[in-house]
């Protein structure tokens, strides 16, 4: 299913749909920040994301806020990272 251009910055490419724990975003893949997540399946997060529906209230600040997330191993978190940071290549990530 295509993705439509981003509506705030107009980049045509926007970063196919992601699956974080189980559910799935659409993100600009530029620094405006535009996003859609916590749908159910990649379909979902795409659809919604052509329609235009926000994400966030306030988008803007979706990258200061903390993620923090525990893992059993830390061969579990190194993955969760790396799929993390690929997902999401303009934040900043500070592991422990
Ligand atoms: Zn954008």
């Amino acid at each position: 299913m295509a993705l439509k251009i981003c509506p705030f910055c107009g980049n045509s490419e926007p970063k196919q749909p992601v699956s974080i724990l189980g559910r799935w975003m659409v993100e600009c893949g530029v620094p405006c920040g535009a996003a859609v997540r916590d749908y159910a399946t990649a379909d979902d997060a795409v659809m919604a994301w052509n329609r235009r529906i926000p994400a966030s209230p306030v988008p803007e600040m979706e990258d200061k806020v903390p993620l923090v997330l525990y893992f059993a191993t830390r061969a579990d978190a190194d993955e969760m990272v790396a799929a993390v940071q690929e997902a999401f290549p303009n934040r900043v990530w500070r592991g422990v």
